[in-house]
């Protein structure tokens, strides 16, 4: 192990969770071998990360653990449903999984809101491990104790916190990952320096192009620090009364984008979009200055990630689609914004027509 971050929150110190970084995957599952004492595991993964990783996850953890396990859910957000858990819930069962049982989440995002949201409940609750296989699940997704599935009105609409017992986070997965993919991960990451940090900010600014060739050594220094800021939030505030909502920084615009692309823009670029509009929302506020707006718009871009409103949605259908996620039409809501790179400040409110007029182009 090169190295390791606990998480600990004021709530009961018990329940704190390791997140143990891994320079292979060879040297994460020994430890999540270890650390799991004989217990059966339960592995749940998706066809896409299944078919990269079939003969290393057997290799390396089943054909160690008798009594283990391993189901295969199809890929995509498609999946991340109520019918896909009592699916699980049904092999878990079958498989005889019982209290000492372990649910291992190996894929993306998708699979560990999916497979922590099922273990939650299973025989009231069964210990869960996150072993994130995207680059948006090891800095975003795996830590923070939310798990959900989506419901057709709305995603993550059905779920609770739910703590992991660990989070053991493998650099070199990050290889396989396709491309979109990557890029959808790093505007999280772009996130993390415009609100927390200004000095990973300018990390990303110097070291484009080897991130974007995904040099291991750069890769762990960035999922370490994003995981120690996304810490440093949750451990003050888990629950998202007021400060983890730092973390909505672009993703008040960016959900709206996202949905009334009917999901053909991905989370990622939404995300994109979002905080460049967000950062001209700062601006015309008189938060932000326009040389920040202008080098975090220059950095978004650096990674081939969008920044422009699609041409087809109407600042005014935008703005309605933000009050319909918050079940709030005609009311103030409360946007991240930016009071210069590395520094959000949450809690701005801001009526419908004020926003539309903050974000047009
Ligand atoms: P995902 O899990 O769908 O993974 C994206 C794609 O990459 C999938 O096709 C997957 O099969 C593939 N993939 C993953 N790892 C791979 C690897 N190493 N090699 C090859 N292919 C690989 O999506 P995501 O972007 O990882 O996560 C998005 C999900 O996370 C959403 O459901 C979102 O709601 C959720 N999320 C949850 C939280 C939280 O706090 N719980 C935070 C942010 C996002
Ligand atoms: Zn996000």
């Amino acid at each position: 192990m090169t190295s390791k971050l606990t998480i600990r929150t004021s709530e009961s110190a018990d329940q704190s969770y390791p997140i143990r970084f891994h320079s292979t995957f060879r040297s994460a599952a020994a430890d999540l071998l270890k650390a799991t004492r004989g217990r059966p595991l339960f592995i749940i993964t998706d066809r896409n990360v299944h078919s990269v990783y079939r003969n290393e996850i057997r290799n390396r953890i089943l054909s160690e653990r008798p009594g283990s396990g391993i189901f295969v859910v199809p890929a995509g957000e498609k999946t991340k449903t109520r019918r896909w858990k009592e699916r699980i819930e049904d092999w878990l069962l079958a498989q005889r999984a019982g209290r000492d049982a372990v649910v291992v989440a190996f894929g993306g995002g998708m699979v560990g809101d999916l497979a922590g949201f099922t273990a939650a409940t299973l025989n009231r609750g069964v210990s869960f491990i996150q072993f994130p296989t995207s680059l948006l699940a090891q800095v975003d997704s795996s830590v923070g104790a939310k798990v959900a599935v989506d419901h057709p009105l709305g995603k993550n609409l059905i779920g609770l916190f739910s703590r992991p017992a660990a989070v053991y986070i493998a650099i070199p997965l990050l290889s396989t990952l396709p491309e979109p993919e990557y890029l959808n991960g790093l505007a999280e990451v772009i996130k993390y320096g415009a609100i927390l940090d200004r000095s990973l900010f300018r990390l990303l600014e110097k070291s484009s192009g080897p991130l974007l060739r995904r040099n291991r050594d750069l890769l762990a220094t960035v999922v370490r620090r994003c995981c120690t800021l996304k810490k440093t939030v949750v451990e003050a505030d888990e629950r998202e009364h007021d400060f983890r909502r730092i973390l909505n920084f672009g993703h008040t615009i960016g959900h709206a984008v996202e949905l009334l692309s009917d999901y053909s823009l991905r989370h990622g670029e939404a995300v994109a979009i979002g905080m460049a509009a967000e950062a001209r929302m700062s601006v015309r506020l008189g938060l932000l200055s326009p040389g920040d707006e202008e080098r975090l718009v220059t950095l978004i871009m650096k990674y081939g990630l969008p920044v422009s409103l699609p041409r087809r949605m109407h600042p005014h259908r935008i703005i309605t689609a933000t009050l319909r996620d918050k079940k709030s039409a005609g009311e103030k809501i409360a946007y991240t914004l930016l009071r210069a790179i590395g520094e959000g400040r949450t809690g701005h409110l801001i009526g419908p027509g004020e926003a539309e007029r903050l974000i047009s182009p």
